[in-house]
């Protein structure tokens, strides 16, 4: 039984709740769901450390940082073992990927904390400089597709920056987070600098609306987005939302066209489509178009299904393959369960899918699904291929494959996405910002982003009077 994480201590408080294993259905284990009590407790837990961790030098802070990476590391195998058992993810990704990037977004803040400069303004007789104060208490939320590395990516900056947290991974997958309770425990981190608790959304809605949590950090759906930005309104806190994506691929025919395949698949079925920065809509010029389709149609053929997170999302991606169908496409390959888990009584399987056919006003092309599938459409002109990937709600990522670099610029700076990859995918420098516009999102962590969003800068202002003469 999970148990919460406040005040450096494990708190057995609250309904127990199953989580199931995606590959199987069983149930892994149980948590406790927290209650209005329990977020309390976390919230002063945190409130009470926030002064002395504040008071800080950010240096001592940063080493606190490689600390707790150096602590993931000699628990890598637990890690590993609980983001497994709730994901159902590939043992090479989570092994070679999720968790080594969480040990990096450690020490990357740790790094770029160091090294950010004071701003001070000189004025004839006027001194004034800026000093930055972290946020206090920050509530982070998570969802469950890349747990450990996207609670690490937030929980790293917001507490190198000062502050305290108050963390609630998705109820579908806290494994790595209580593996990561301990962690800090056990290098002695001080009580009530990390706090984490277990529960549904009813959970994380009294968590970010506590009047004692200053600022909320979020990854997780537009929905719940929208919900959060009402709940805060009163007390307008500060948010970063990482959100959905219904993102873009265009591929030029002056592309290398089996690296543009080779892209494709993964971009498109990379942990079951279950990314927010995988690729749903797929826009080839025409005169690769029919060559395009049939190449991805049968290396999609060729992907081993992932298992989708729950038996609801399962049957959320199915109910989109039959959109599909009842809005006109034509599917190239997929479309249902795969045959070894066609009686769907243990685990929750899709098939890898390609459609075509549809227009960029079809639902299909406009919502978010989530699951190992793409729709690929022709263009004709640069323009017209920059409208298509335009015409998009969402605005996280966009790829672009061709081998021209003056189209590469002159396309990747029209397109309306928070980050464009050229003849790439997925690649991330931990110094850049991340984020998304329109329904993807508001505001940008990464690097120096980050550590913005995590404090507030006061500004002041001396006037130096000057000596008699
Ligand atoms: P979700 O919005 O359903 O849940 C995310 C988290 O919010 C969970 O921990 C959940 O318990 C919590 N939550 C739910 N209702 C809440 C409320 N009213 N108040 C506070 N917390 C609440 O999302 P999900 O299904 O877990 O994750 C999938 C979504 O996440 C997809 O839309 C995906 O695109 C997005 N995502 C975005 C990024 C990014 O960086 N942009 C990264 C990964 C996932």
């Amino acid at each position: 039984m999970l148990t919460h994480f406040i005040g450096g201590l494990p708190v057995a408080a609250g309904h127990p709740f199953p989580v199931h294993d995606p590959v199987t259905g069983a149930v892994v284990r149980q948590a406790h769901e927290a209650d209005p009590e329990v977020v309390d407790r976390a919230v002063r837990a945190a409130r009470e450390a926030a002064r002395d961790w504040a008071a800080m030098p950010v240096g001592e802070r940063a080493g606190w940082m490689r600390r707790l990476a150096e602590g993931i590391e000699s628990r890598f195998d637990d890690v590993v073992a609980a983001e497994i058992a709730d994901t159902g993810k590939p043992f090479d990704q989570t092994r070679t990927l999720d968790i080594p990037h969480g040990i990096a977004n450690f020490r990357a803040f740790a790094e770029i904390a160091a090294q950010r400069p004071d701003d001070a303004f000189h004025l004839s007789g006027v001194l004034s400089y800026t000093v930055r104060r972290p946020l206090g208490v920050v509530a982070v939320i998570v969802p469950w597709n890349l747990p450990f590395l996207l609670m690490t990516w937030k929980l790293a900056p917001a507490l190198v920056a000062g502050n305290t947290v108050v963390v609630k991974p998705s109820e579908s997958t806290p494994g790595s987070a209580a593996v990561f309770a301990g962690i800090c425990a056990e290098a002695g981190l001080p009580p009530g600098v990390v706090n984490i608790i277990f529960g549904h959304g009813a959970s994380g809605q009294l968590l970010v609306e506590h009047p004692g949590v200053d600022g909320v950090t979020f990854t997780g759906s537009t929905r719940t987005a929208s919900t959060i930005m009402k709940t805060v309104a009163d007390r307008v806190k500060p948010i970063s939302f990482e959100l959905g994506g219904k993102n873009a691929g265009l591929v030029f025919d002056d592309c290398d066209l089996d690296r543009a395949i080779d892209g494709a698949v993964q971009s498109v079925f990379t942990n079951g489509g279950q990314v927010c920065l995988c690729t749903e809509r797929l826009y080839v010029q025409r005169s690769i178009f029919e060559e395009f389709c049939a190449r991805l149609a049968s290396r999609a053929q060729e992907v081993e299904p992932q298992p989708m997170i729950s038996l609801e999302h399962r049957e959320k991606v199915l109910s989109y393959y039959a959109l599909a169908r009842s809005e006109g496409a034509k599917v190239l390959t997929g479309g249902g369960v795969p045959a070894f888990n066609d009686h769907r009584d243990s685990g929750y399987f899709v098939e890898p899918t390609v459609v075509t056919g549809l227009s960029e006003w079809s639902r299909f092309n406009r919502e978010e699904i989530f699951g190992p599938v793409c729709h690929v459409a022709p263009f004709d002109s640069e323009t017209e291929a920059i409208d298509l990937a335009n015409s998009s709600d969402y605005g996280l990522a966009a790829t672009l494959w061709t081998t021209g670099l003056d189209r590469a610029h002159r396309v990747a700076q029209r397109l309306e996405a928070g980050l464009v990859w050229v003849n790439t995918w997925y690649l991330r420098d931990l110094r850049t910002p991340f984020g998304g516009v329109k329904l993807s999102g508001i505001g940008r962590e990464g690097g120096i982003q980050s550590l913005d969003f995590y404090s507030e800068p006061t500004t002041v202002t001396i006037k130096l009077e000057q000596p008699d003469a």
